[in-house]
């Protein structure tokens, strides 16, 4: 008889990673996906790991956050990259794949392990604590199991993403910014914030630009209706001239005769990386490019991510979870992939390897370590689990450089990345010598 000693629930990109590792490293593994009897919004075939959207696991140049985290994942043993490099088309320097070849080839990799037992239903809640759950079922986990989640982690289980753009510090023009919170409240210095203010005739240019500028239409499964805290920029700006200069834009509390300013939050502890707030954003990713380098101190900034707002369930991993995934309120039970609070194929592909190394250690009695910052691994967990100050908002992240400590020393910048990329490489090698 099959005992299993994991259950995962959800064959996706994390779920099928997670059910590879453990029974890879010998564990029995239960893995219960819901299609085809029931399919999410985006979801079209009862394969494993289905890319819903791009077919590209972006850039595979280990000199850039995606193709680093990617190296790391193939370091890792990674079956979703393995599948990804056999079943790869071309792409210039990303790693595009034939999707129903890739799903169908992770499909058959499963199947084929002796070690996992698949099982085809929703599961409507999560297994009593007899047995660990990883419990994977991404950004659109329905029914009765998101319900179940809901009961456990309250209002800080989420249903929708509203991402303002974060920049590279290095690349605000500070001849257009100053540093200072609103009527001098903040650290000792009173800098917590950057203000790049805007000109009356900039701030009008800029409402129009807003108004014009193209947007991602929102998906059939996706309703167009906001909170009012957290509207749009050009939602903000259909609604009136002066409309954003009353709300994020406002200049008070501020030593400035500027018509409007942006502030800038600190995104990450190193202060490499800012976001702008209230900047939550349907622009393109062209558009955001562009319409932003109006802002005189943005006018060459570099974006570590691009702002958005879409259907995507998560949770707040640093308050829910502790050290290895595993949520408090039910510590038998660990979150994997895209609903830990990171984005995109291969994000979620690291978390649903880790927390298939976080379980096994514990099944072994070898609690394995956080992996160290200046990996990706690390980057994407040390973002999930980083306290927060009050009132700090988390949002989910993409792999990106920001989320890297800086580099020790100077250096150039056009060397960063391959010295970031390096460091990485070596701290990932140790960190998977003494747990892998
Ligand atoms: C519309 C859309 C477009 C996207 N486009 C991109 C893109 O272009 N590039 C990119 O990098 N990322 C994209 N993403 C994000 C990407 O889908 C996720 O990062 C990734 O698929 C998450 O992996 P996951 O394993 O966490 O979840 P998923 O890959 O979604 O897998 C979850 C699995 O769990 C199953 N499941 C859910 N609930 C249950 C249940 N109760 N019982 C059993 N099984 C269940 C689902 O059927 C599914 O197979 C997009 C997301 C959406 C929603």
């Amino acid at each position: 008889m099959f005992r299993p000693d994991v259950i995962v629930i959800g064959g996706g990109l994390a779920g099928s990673e997670a059910a590879w590792q453990l029974a890879r490293r010998g564990l029995k593994v239960s893995l219960i996906e819901q299609k085809p009897a029931r399919m999410s919004p985006a979801h079209t075939t009862p394969l494993f790991a289905e890319l819903v959207c791009s077919n590209s696991l972006r850039s595979d140049d280990p000199d850039t956050p995606a193709g680093l985290l990617k190296a790391e994942l193939r370091r890792a043993g990674s079956l979703i990259v393995e599948c990804a490099d056999a079943t790869r088309v071309p792409a210039g320097g990303a790693l595009a794949v034939d999707r129903h070849a890739f799903s169908r080839l992770v499909t058959t990799r499963l199947a084929l392990e002796p070690n996992v037992r698949i099982e085809r239903r929703p599961a409507e809640g999560l297994p009593e604590a007899d047995v660990p759950v990883i419990v994977a079922g991404g950004p659109l986990v329905g029914g009765g199991l998101a319900a179940r989640i809901r009961s456990l982690c309250g209002d800080r289980f989420y249903f929708y993403d509203a991402i303002a753009p974060i920049v590279e510090a290095d690349s605000i023009d500070w001849d257009h910014a100053f540093r200072g919170s609103r009527w001098g409240k903040g650290t000792d210095d009173g800098g917590d914030y950057v203000n790049c203010p805007m000109s009356t005739a900039e701030y009008r240019a800029f409402v129009e630009a807003l108004r014009a500028g193209q947007k991602v239409p929102p998906r059939a499964f996706e309703e167009p209706k906001y909170f009012e805290g957290c509207l749009p920029i050009e939602v903000m700006a259909d609604r009136g001239d002066d409309v954003l200069a009353f709300g994020p834009m406002k200049p008070v509390g501020l030593e400035t005769r500027a018509h409007a300013v942006v502030q800038l939050r600190t995104e990450n502890i190193y202060a490499t990386s800012f976001n702008l707030v209230g900047f939550q954003t349907r622009l393109t990713y062209g558009e955001q490019k562009r319409i932003f380098a109006m802002i005189p101190a943005l006018a060459k900034a570099e974006f570590l991510r691009f702002g958005s707002i879409h259907r995507n369930s998560y949770i707040e991993s640093w308050r829910l979870c502790g050290s290895e995934l595993e949520l408090h309120a039910l510590p038998h039970v660990r979150l994997a992939g895209q609903i830990t609070g990171v984005e995109g194929y291969i994000e979620s592909t690291a978390m649903g390897l880790l927390a298939a190394l976080f379980t096994h250690g514990r099944a072994i009695g070898k609690p394995v370590p956080a992996p160290p910052p200046t990996t990706g691994f690390g980057a994407l967990y040390h973002h999930l689990m980083r306290r927060r100050a009050p009132g700090e908002p988390f949002s989910p992240t993409n792999i990106n450089f920001g989320l890297l400590p800086p580099l020790e020393g100077r250096a150039k910048k056009r060397d960063r990345r391959a010295l970031h990329a390096a460091r990485a490489q070596e701290a990932m090698g140790s960190w998977l010598a003494e747990v892998a």
